[in-house]
């Protein structure tokens, strides 16, 4: 089947149906640009990532339940990194949350820290959110600027808990449903440590995570904040170069829009000039 649009409002992603029961919400030009996806398998539900932001990932169970009819049945972190993890929080804690065992490690490490940092920043944002929401005649945008505000109460919160995996593995995997299967397949050490990407081998479709961005950027490789350096470049860009020569149609990037196989080999050749050849 064609690439179906579906209506659905969210402020935060547009909403993919990729193939029958393979959905991704891309949230490219929209705030906070990171991808998510789920996966309706027959008798199970699989959410492959989160979008960082508590409210947009409440768009994003709202839309997996109108869309399947079904309550998740596993949450999958494609790597650590904050913008795709952040919301494991408002899953019930009877769903488990799969990553590779780096993920699970770089996850408990890096993110009591990184998030030591919001709660130092939430009154200064607070401040800054509710003087920009004195000006803001958008509905769109004001709607936004509500929900920072109710987030940034929230991290200042004590008793707000972030979750963390709690599936570990260490291999690939497949789920299958009564439906259809999705192969997870552990790729190790390219753009962090561990990093897991969702594979449907009929339909042609890959969920790349952060191994794969529409638009590179070589700003990036100077920057202090935003993107880090790869774990392993060298890895990632062997790793973007197999995809590439994969029979796939659809990836989906970490951040971005529906890309083909050219921005995987725009990828490789950004990691091989950026990383790899200066180094
Ligand atoms: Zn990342």
């Amino acid at each position: 089947m064609a690439v179906k649009k579906l209506e659905f409002e969210s402020i935060y992603f547009d909403l993919y149906e990729l193939s029958s029961g393979i959905f991704a919400a891309i949230s490219a030009d929209k705030l906070p640009s990171s991808n998510a996806g789920f996966f309706d398998l027959g008798n199970y539900l699989v959410i492959f990532d989160t979008l960082m932001d508590p409210y947009s990932t409440l768009d994003l169970l709202k839309a997996s339940k109108q869309f399947t009819e079904k309550e998740p049945s596993f949450l999958l972190n494609s790597h650590h990194h904050i913008d795709h993890l952040l919301g494991n929080r408002i899953f019930p804690m009877n769903t488990p949350i799969i990553s590779s065992q780096e993920t699970f490690m770089e996850a408990q490490e890096s993110l009591e820290t990184r998030f030591k940092g919001f709660r130092e920043r939430a009154p200064a944002e607070l401040k800054r959110t509710e003087e920009e929401l004195l000006n803001e005649k958008n509905p769109d945008k004001i709607l936004e600027l509500k929900n920072d505000i109710n987030t940034w109460n929230d991290i200042k919160d004590p008793n707000y808990k972030l979750r963390l995996p709690n599936v570990i593995v260490n291999d690939s995997f497949s789920i299958k449903g009564t439906k259809n299967h999705v192969q997870i397949i552990y790729i190790g050490a390219a753009h962090t440590r561990g990093d897991m990407v969702a594979f449907f081998e009929k339909e042609k479709i890959c969920f790349m995570g952060d191994l794969l961005f529409e638009k590179p950027d070589p700003n990036w490789v100077t920057a202090t904040e935003g993107v880090p350096t790869p774990a392993n470049p060298e890895h990632l860009r062997d790793t973007l170069i197999e995809y590439s020569e994969k029979d796939i149609d659809i990836y989906i990037p970490g951040h971005g829009n529906l890309c083909t196989e050219k921005e995987l080999r725009e990828n490789a050749e950004f990691y091989n000039e950026y990383y790899i050849k200066k180094s």
